[in-house]
């Protein structure tokens, strides 16, 4: 059977299998397959030439029955509503594994944001929430950074939305610069709480990782912590870590700080010294104990995951997984933390700074590490015991558990 790659359509898809296994009510299920509410905005941006270009922009909020919807907002030329309405999907369980108290949305503008100024851009992020601004804030809707958006741009939408409400509202977005808002840990959080996962996997499947090996395919914000974390709360040996040029491979382990400069310095991990060149391919299939998807999406996919050696393979990334290589890979017994569990300790912290903006008070860092690990821990034991239970692997365990969640605040709210 052929399927569709419109990632809304897949999104739908997923929640059909959790439906089916939780013998979900046909209302619940048909609420939860569409987003509750959408906007369709457009944004006229004077440009630095003088002339007036009109943005095509998105915001969807997908579900609240849980909280306010909270998700990233992206600047990309190929946006389109579906991917919004995907992610924003995938934000309702993944704030619900979690256990936020939070539901699901995203939002975009279609645009290049390589080729803008940063005056543009700013003129662009000040209309986004001209647009939107009425129908956001912080018990409303909460955006993020996402692709191609930063603190700065939160930032400027935080004193657009300032200026429309007349009062301070830090918490209408996260993502803020630290001076305006933002919270302290939210740098590694993503790679931080994967990490937390995945020694609580080891623990569940005995494993000592302590020297263990480990594979990262990715050297961005998540990839990067990721190596530097894996060696310091885990004791990791990161033996490979590639980035879109390619990858490196020493077998006595990669030092984290070196490889960093070398980054820094030339635009890349290729050509690391005393490392041998390794493609992404192989990094993939090292034998390694952990492997780190930490770039793209549909990295592993039927063609390679019977070689897949890892014994846990920890998602940071959003959909390295195809649907097909996910039950290759439970067959034989490779241990999948899932995208949506593995990395939602940046939307935790993203929720810390709400909670902390509210407050008007805020956590040093040890606090925030602390909290993090402990949403964490929690989440990926309800998984591991979800899959136990209904048999299944973990990424549909995770969604048993997070669309229970939400359809027991639909039912309690007497929506269904
Ligand atoms: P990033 O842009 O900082 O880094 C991406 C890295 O992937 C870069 O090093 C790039 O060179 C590398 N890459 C690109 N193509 C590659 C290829 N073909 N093979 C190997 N490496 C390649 O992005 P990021 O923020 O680190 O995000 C990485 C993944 O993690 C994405 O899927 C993202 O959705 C997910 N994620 C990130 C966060 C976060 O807080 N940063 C949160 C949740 C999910």
């Amino acid at each position: 059977m052929s399927h569709s790659s419109n990632p809304f359509q897949i999104a739908q898809r997923q929640l059909d299998e959790a439906a089916k296994v939780l013998k979900l009510d046909p209302a619940v299920h048909e609420l939860l397959r569409w987003p509750m509410r959408e906007f369709h905005v457009r944004i006229p941006v004077r440009m630095d030439d003088g002339s007036v270009k009109v943005f095509e922009g998105f915001r969807v909020q997908y579900n609240d029955a849980r909280g306010p919807t909270k998700g990233g907002i992206r600047f990309h030329p190929e946006e389109t509503f579906d991917t919004v309405r995907a992610l924003a999907a995938w934000m309702t369980w993944k704030t619900a594994v979690v256990d936020l108290p939070l539901g699901g949305g995203k939002g975009g503008v279609v645009c290049n944001p390589k080729e803008m100024s940063q005056g543009e851009l700013e003129r662009l992020s000040r209309g986004w929430i001209r647009a939107l601004g009425h129908y956001i804030g912080p018990d409303i809707d909460v955006p993020a950074p996402d692709v191609y958006t930063n603190p700065q741009i939160m930032a400027w939408m935080m004193d657009e939305y300032e200026k429309m409400t007349g009062r301070s509202a830090p918490g209408v977005i996260t993502g803020k610069p630290l001076p305006l808002g933002g919270s302290a840990g939210r740098g590694d959080a993503t790679a931080r709480g994967g990490i937390y996962t995945v020694r609580e996997a080891a623990k569940v499947l005995g494993i000592d990782l302590k020297g263990a090996t480990a594979a990262i395919q990715g050297y961005g914000n998540a990839g990067q912590f990721a190596h530097k974390l894996a060696a310091e709360l885990l004791g990791l040996k990161v033996v490979a870590v590639s980035d879109s040029k390619g990858g490196i491979y020493k077998a006595d382990g990669l030092p984290f700080q070196e490889v960093l400069k070398h980054k820094q310095e030339t635009g890349s991990v290729v050509g690391f010294p005393g490392a041998q060149p390794i493609s992404n391919q192989e990094l993939l299939e090292l034998d390694v104990v952990v492997l780190f998807p930490a770039a793209l999406e549909n990295q592993i996919t039927e063609e390679n995951a019977d070689k897949i050696k890892a014994k846990i393979v920890a998602e940071l990334a959003n959909g390295p997984t195809t649907p097909e290589a996910d039950l290759i890979l439970h067959q034989r017994g490779v241990y999948v933390i899932p995208d949506f569990l593995c990395n939602a300790g940046g939307v935790t912290v993203s929720y810390f700074e709400q909670v902390q903006n509210a407050y008007n008070y805020y956590w040093d860092e040890d606090t925030v590490h602390e909290r993090l690990d402990r949403k964490m821990t929690t989440a990926f034991h309800a998984v591991h015991e979800a899959a136990k239970k209904y048999g299944v692997h973990n990424r549909l365990g995770a969604y048993v558990v997070a669309v229970s969640r939400v359809a027991e605040a639909m039912r309690l709210r007497g929506w269904v």
